[in-house]
């Protein structure tokens, strides 16, 4: 009877394309990826959640091989979307924040396949994978690689940040359309679950009360059209597809309203879904514990692809058809907290357990208490001990990026910076590396929480037009850590855009009070007092921003300015100068240079 079933799976497996061509060999089969954005597990259908339809998932599960525990190592996009591409821990590639370059040292899925004779395109879904901003180098190995408009003139967020999910998968049928011949690897990032929950209609109506999973559903729509396009055009028997989430979403469990801070399973347990050529293994369950790291070991084993030298994770062939049984232990790591002042965090999740080292450690026993609501850790425990030196030994392994000067360090450029609050995303990069041993010393992010939502929902809110409510979300803030530089930094942003240059000036100032070395809210701080007429408090704050960031063209002219409102045009001449060599033509640094010429003459 098995040796039946071998036979007619060996038949199916050689009705491909070129099966009619004796000695031919058939090209090796499409790849697509497709990533879920904010993609909780047991928010989908065929993952056991009855309140919503997913009935692509549930399709392309019944086709091939559904992990039921399938872990991220990191619960924030541009991380977790690195590691499925490298299949390395945030450690190992280093892209532990947004707008990290990935160091070329580590090659990526798309290089491999590039390298076998693959086209490649990636579709994405958020300006947060922009490669030309915050995600530069994961566009490696792509021939094409989707990116935003530099410059957008539309309001909404819909093209300038966002696209639907319709909208990407539309540009990827385009492409493959476009470009018929050879085999593909095609990436497909559908943001539609992140937050600010808006599903298009018919969704909004039918989820009204739940507008999450209203987002999932019209996610799955978008794959469904996909996979039906694929169908139409002949490439979904022969293709290998992976569907997976990059992180869940809080939804308010241990207080995290949405992703990043925590390692709880609430952000870091996401659907993996693997269809194979020729729907090899359909309908199977693997309900042992697997790694989104897994993802590319098993693509480029399955297509016999040479293995890149250093992988933190490893092929899933083995567990198809049920031979592997055994769990893997699951790594979770998270920079995010840095960007606020908290200290990072450090997961293992195996044997049932899941230690978090933090400042206030933590263990679950996960079979007794899968919500991780009863924490068990206590120093002397065997499973703590062993635990720890695990995440000790990861931490040596950690990829050390090449030194960069320390203009470059720590500083986003001002668009991808706007960019990341319009998504929602705080706190400045750079400060403390994870690797400090001053880290231990920092708040606890468990009990910094209520902040973080309330920053979240303020940048959500400022993007939005909603004033009065940012405001208030971040006197919040200040009312619970009066030294809250993120929440400083953002109410003095908020005031100069609302022309409260009084204001915004004493928040940035009380900002750069904690972050001294935050060159951009000395730099708002200039402008500020500017607007004011304090010309002498305006000079003291540009001089400190361009201290620590020389190259900012608008900070020096703005600085001339201020040397001419001083009756300085020495200074001023030198400012103006110092513009030019940045922007030769600008008329405007060209005019201050004249005017504080001439006003040197008149001295004379
Ligand atoms: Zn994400």
């Amino acid at each position: 009877m098995k040796a039946a079933r071998i036979l007619i799976v060996c038949c199916l497996v050689n009705i491909s394309p070129g099966a009619g061509q004796a000695h031919k060999k058939p090209p090796p089969p499409d790849v697509f990826l497709i990533t879920i954005d904010t993609l909780r597990a047991d928010h989908v259908h065929c993952y056991g959640y009855e309140n919503i339809d997913t009935p692509a998932l549930d399709g392309l599960a019944r086709d091939g091989i559904r992990f039921t525990q399938a872990f991220t190592p990191s619960p924030i996009t541009n991380t977790s979307h690195t590691s499925i591409l490298t299949g390395l821990l945030p450690s190992s590639h280093g892209v532990t924040d947004f707008a990290v370059p990935l160091a070329p040292t580590h090659p990526t899925l798309t290089e491999l396949l590039k390298k076998n004779g693959y086209h490649t395109a990636a579709f994405i879904g958020a300006v947060i994978l922009d490669s030309k901003t915050l995600a530069p180098g994961l566009d490696r190995g792509f021939d094409f690689y989707d990116n935003f408009p530099a410059h957008s003139q539309t309001k909404s967020r819909w093209g300038r940040i966002e696209r639907r999910g319709m909208d990407v998968v539309q540009r990827a049928e385009a492409w493959m359309t476009a470009h018929p011949a050879g085999s593909h690897f095609v990436w497909v990032h559908l943001y539609d679950p992140h937050d600010p929950y808006e599903p298009p209609p018919p969704y909004a109506l039918a989820y009204k009360d739940r507008l999450y999973d209203g987002e999932i559903a019209y996610a799955d729509s978008a794959l469904g059209g996909f996979l039906g396009y694929l169908k139409n055009i002949g490439r979904y028997d022969n293709a290998l597809i992976v569907v997976v989430g990059d992180h869940g979403e809080g939804l308010g469990e241990h207080r995290e309203d949405t992703h990043g801070i925590f390692l709880y399973d609430s952000t870091t347990h996401v659907p993996l879904i693997v269809k194979l050529p020729a729907q090899l293994h359909p309908d199977q369950v693997v309900k042992t514990q697997v790694r989104t790291t897994d993802i590319l070991p098993t693509v480029v084993d399955w297509l016999g692809v040479p293995l890149p030298e250093r992988l933190d994770g490893a092929s899933l062939k083995p567990y198809f058809g049920g031979a592997e049984e055994r769990d893997r232990t699951a790594f979770g790591e998270t920079d995010y907290p840095l960007r606020f002042g908290w200290a990072p965090l450090r997961s293992v999740r195996a044997e049932g357990f899941k230690f978090i080292e933090a400042p206030r450690p933590e263990l679950y026993d996960l079979q007794a208490d899968p919500r991780e609501l009863a924490n068990h850790y206590q120093a002397s425990n065997l499973t703590v001990q062993k635990f720890r030196v695990m995440v000790a030994e990861v931490k040596a392994k950690a990829f050390a990026p090449p030194a960069v000067g320390a203009a470059a360090q720590g500083s986003e450029a001002q668009g991808s910076s706007d960019a990341l609050k319009a998504l929602g995303y705080q706190g400045q990069s750079g400060g403390l590396s994870a690797n400090a041993a001053e880290t231990s010393q920092l708040p606890d992010p468990k009990d910094k929480i209520e902040e973080q939502n309330l920053l979240h929902s303020a940048m959500i809110a400022s993007d939005d037009n909603r004033t009065d409510q940012a405001r208030q979300a971040l006197e919040k803030v200040l009312q619970l850590d009066p030294k809250s530089p993120t929440a400083a930094r953002q109410l003095g942003e908020l005031e100069l855009h609302t022309g409260d240059y009084a204001q915004a000036a004493e928040h940035l100032k009380q900002a750069r009070e904690v972050r001294p070395e935050d060159a951009t809210a000395a730099f708002y701080e200039g402008q500020a007092r500017e607007k004011t007429g304090d010309f002498a408090g305006a000079r003291d704050a540009l001089e400190a921003s361009l201290k620590l960031t020389p190259g900012q063209f608008p900070a020096r002219l703005l600085l001339g300015q201020v040397y001419l409102g001083l009756k300085d045009p020495k200074n001023a001449e030198d400012q103006f100068e110092a513009a030019l060599l940045l922007q030769p033509k600008s008329a405007e640094a060209q005019r201050g240079l004249s005017q504080a010429q001439r006003l040197q003459k008149s001295e004379h």
